[in-house]
């Protein structure tokens, strides 16, 4: 006994009881569905990526370090899921487990934008001293300015920038970084400026 591709339910014959699909429609059924979510997961990323370069948070890279390290292994549970339809074996377990994975960058992207956009607090103007730079050029474009931290602990922060203001700032100035607290605790930077 197998369960369907389609619907999940136990079935003994190629036509399954509960949807009706035979075997070979179920399959067609799952591919169809695993790409539509696998669109609907990566887009959810692409909007986390641009909801963190509108309202970045102060800790950005580890929020884009995070996001990398879901993103992979959810699109490999994906290929396997197909992998493992395509040869007729239980997909149903992981299956679940990625369909609930799936809405992660989204739900992460809104509570960005909501900690962001919703934030009536009056930044804090945090002073700093630019110790250096980098970018790196590509589809996504990252620049950050490397400045003293003003944080117990951190010895420096890794300020995203835009290319404007990247090519203004030098090495030994002394800036003017404002934060904001965030709606939902998340501290974020809303601008940068020369001091
Ligand atoms: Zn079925």
């Amino acid at each position: 006994m197998t369960r369907c591709l389609n619907c999940g339910a136990d079935r003994n014959e190629d036509v399954c009881g509960a949807c009706g699909l035979s075997t070979a429609a179920a399959e067609l059924f799952l591919r169809k569905r695993l790409l539509n979510r696998t669109a609907v997961f990566v887009l959810g990323a692409l909007a986390f990526v641009a909801a963190s370069v509108r309202y970045p948070p102060v800790e950005l890279d580890s929020a884009l370090i995070f996001i990398g390290v879901l993103f992979f292994p959810t699109l490999g549970l994906a290929i396997l899921v197909e992998r493992r339809a395509l040869r007729h074996s239980e997909v149903e377990a992981l299956k679940r487990v990625y369909y609930a994975l799936v809405p992660i960058p989204w739900l992460l992207a809104i509570l960005l934008v909501a900690n962001g956009a919703l934030d009536r607090g009056a930044p804090r103007i945090e002073h700093a001293r630019v110790v250096g730079k980098f970018a790196m050029a590509g589809a996504l474009p990252i620049r950050r300015l490397v400045v003293t931290s003003w944080r117990d602990g951190n010895r420096f922060e890794r300020i995203p920038i835009d290319r404007g203001d990247f090519d203004t700032f030098r090495s030994g100035d002394f800036v003017e970084v404002k934060v904001q607290d965030g709606l939902v605790g998340i501290p974020w930077v809303s601008g940068v400026s020369s001091r």
